[in-house]
């Protein structure tokens, strides 16, 4: 794999290379991403979205969007709005017009048809229980149904009428005529359609009887033209389906190809889409957008970056070997995309009032207020510098200070002098408390010939911190997030996945204390608090921040670790 995160030469791409090299597709590449509209997307379709779409363009051909609406049951035009924003969003607008299966469902019903004149169907009037155990097993022969051997005329008629509602669901089914005595259980006579009287999102009424996935598919990507048809490893015992069908239908030119790459796996992160349901529908997590769902609208919310996501899939490639990714992996990614393009800006989460002696006064009595300038990024001079107010009233962090300091705490406690960040050098003179024996007020000395943080006789001070001026300070909140699940593979201790929910995985906190430039922060923007890490703030809510990544590379230590070993 490559380090700058671009696309290595996988397999998927060295096949492509062979095909155009050969012109098998007449040096055509048109791929396709097919999701079914039935939850949101998550980091898994993220890697399928990147392969479809990012080959396509890379070999100067087309990627359509085609949703899988075969399912009426499960399927939302909720979800079809949001998978195109996020695909959309994710760097790869889907070209128009964005298709659906529904839209062939007639052609598919003809060519259905067609396969019956053939004898390579029929329609079975065992119920899908019966049909699954005379499937058989591996090593273990399968069963013709009595059904089996009905004449075309027969089964054209039944199948018409089946189409016209003549029978109730799950009385009938049509199947592939294929072999009962296949090694691989795919073959053996699968399911084609079922009868389901129920409402579809697109086709309305019009049907009661949907295709399967199986037959659906490989016929959609053949009316759509594409050539390379990308999906997942556990599609692969279908391929030889997938071909078959193909075979049998009066098709022009080269059938598409199945190819198959690894499922994406994070730790700590779920990819199904059903457990994804059940956490939203619990309300274990507000909603498929929360910051700790592993859905593209949860990593966007929470401020992820889209290239990031991007450079992460790119990075572990496609493979043919399933495995699972550190999430600390994908962290680091986000990071490395935030350090550069995230402004800093000062917020005290949980503040503790620090008050300067002897700090100024205007002849109206009221403090005198400094202006800082102060570089809105380091790691990048074209975002320029704001001015930060400073006054003799400020917010600092409860944790910076202590009135007995534990060892090797160099931060505020009484007699010590520390760096307020840009400003001054401070020495804590006083501890006010409650009655209650709460610290509420810290006092300080300042020296003011320490203008912009240094002393004049270059003294060193071992801690800087952070402040907010306190008269100017935004009210915000911040909701601080660990990981969602406890185990790094959910569900793989007792086999449910919410035994592994951490119950105290969102903390909000309320009374944080913001500079005033972050009230004027667009919504979704994310910035890095100074010392504290990146946050995003909320695309609805005003000066509500989700808190990103924290700010020490964990990826790192974790690739040492892995180097001493
Ligand atoms: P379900 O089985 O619940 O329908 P799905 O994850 O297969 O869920 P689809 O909407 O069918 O969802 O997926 C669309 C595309 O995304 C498919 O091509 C699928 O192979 C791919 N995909 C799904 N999950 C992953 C994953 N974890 N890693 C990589 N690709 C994935
Ligand atoms: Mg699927």
């Amino acid at each position: 794999m490559s380090e700058t995160g671009a696309p290595a030469g996988d397999f998927v791409r060295e096949q492509i290379r062979r095909d155009n090299q050969a012109q098998t597709f007449g040096g055509r590449v048109q791929t396709r991403f097919p999701p079914e509209p039935n939850g949101y997307l998550h980091i898994g379709h993220a890697k399928a979205i990147c392969a479809d779409f990012g080959i396509a363009q890379e070999f100067g051909g087309s990627c359509f969007l085609r949703f899988d609406d075969t399912n009426p049951d499960t399927e939302d035009t909720e979800y079809v709005d949001s998978i195109i924003q996020d695909i959309s969003w994710l760097g790869f607008p889907p070209p128009q017009p964005v298709l659906f299966a529904s839209d062939y469902f007639e052609q598919l019903y003809t060519w259905a048809e067609y396969l019956i004149q053939q004898g390579k169907a029929y329609v079975d009037d065992q119920d899908p229980e019966t049909i699954s155990a005379q499937r058989g097993g591996f090593g273990k022969p399968g069963i013709d149904s009595p059904y089996r051997d009905r004449s075309v005329e027969e089964n054209l008629d039944l199948f018409r009428q089946m189409r016209h509602g003549a029978f109730p669901d799950g009385s009938r089914v049509l199947r592939a005529k294929i072999d009962m005595q296949h090694e691989n259980m795919q073959m053996r006579d699968p399911i084609m359609y079922r009868i389901r009287h129920a409402h579809h999102h697109r086709t309305g009424d019009t049907w009661c009887l949907y295709p399967t996935y199986d037959w659906a598919h490989g016929q959609s990507d053949a009316i759509e033209g594409v050539t390379h048809s990308l999906c997942t490893l556990e599609f692969d015992s279908h391929r030889p389906l997938y071909d078959w069908f193909l075979a049998q239908l009066p098709l022009e030119g080269p059938a598409p190809r199945q190819t198959e790459f690894a499922r994406l796996a994070v730790t700590y992160l779920i990819t199904s889409k059903r457990t994804m349901l059940q956490l939203v529908t619990s309300g274990t997590v507000d909603g498929w957008d929360d910051p700790r769902m592993p859905t593209v609208a949860g990593m966007r919310r929470r401020g992820y970056p889209a290239p990031a996501i991007r450079d992460f899939c790119s990075y572990v490639g496609l493979t043919r070997t399933n495995s699972r990714h550190d999430i600390e992996l994908l962290e680091s990614f986000v990071r490395r995309e935030l350090n550069t393009s995230s402004q800093r800006r000062m917020a005290v989460l949980r503040p503790l009032k620090l008050v300067l002696e002897g700090w100024p006064r205007q002849a109206d009595g009221s403090p005198v207020v400094e202006w800082f300038e102060v570089a809105n990024n380091p790691e990048n001079e074209a975002d320029g510098v704001r001015q930060v107010p400073f006054t003799g009233e400020l917010w600092i962090e409860q944790d910076d200070f202590a009135e007995v300091p534990p060892p090797k705490f160099f931060r505020l406690s009484p007699g010590r002098e520390v760096r307020l960040r840009g400003a001054y050098l401070v020495t804590c003179t006083e501890v006010i408390k409650d009655d209650e024996g709460q610290v509420v007020e810290v006092r300080a000395s300042y020296d003011p010939d320490s203008r912009g943080g240094t002393a004049p006789d270059g003294r060193k001070v071992k801690s800087t911190m952070h402040w907010v001026s306190a008269p100017h300070a935004a009210d915000a909140s911040v909701a601080l997030y660990e990981r969602l699940f406890t185990h790094p593979i959910p569900g793989e201790r007792t086999g449910n996945v919410m035994d592994d929910i951490d119950p105290h995985s969102k903390i909000v906190l309320t009374e944080c204390k913001a500079e005033p430039a972050l009230a004027e922060t667009a919504p979704g923007v994310v910035v890095q608090f100074e010392r504290l890490g990146y946050f995003a703030l909320d695309p609805q809510q005003p000066l509500l921040f989700h808190r990103t990544v924290g700010l020490k590379d964990e990826w790192a230590a974790i690739q040492k670790k892995a180097q001493r070993a």
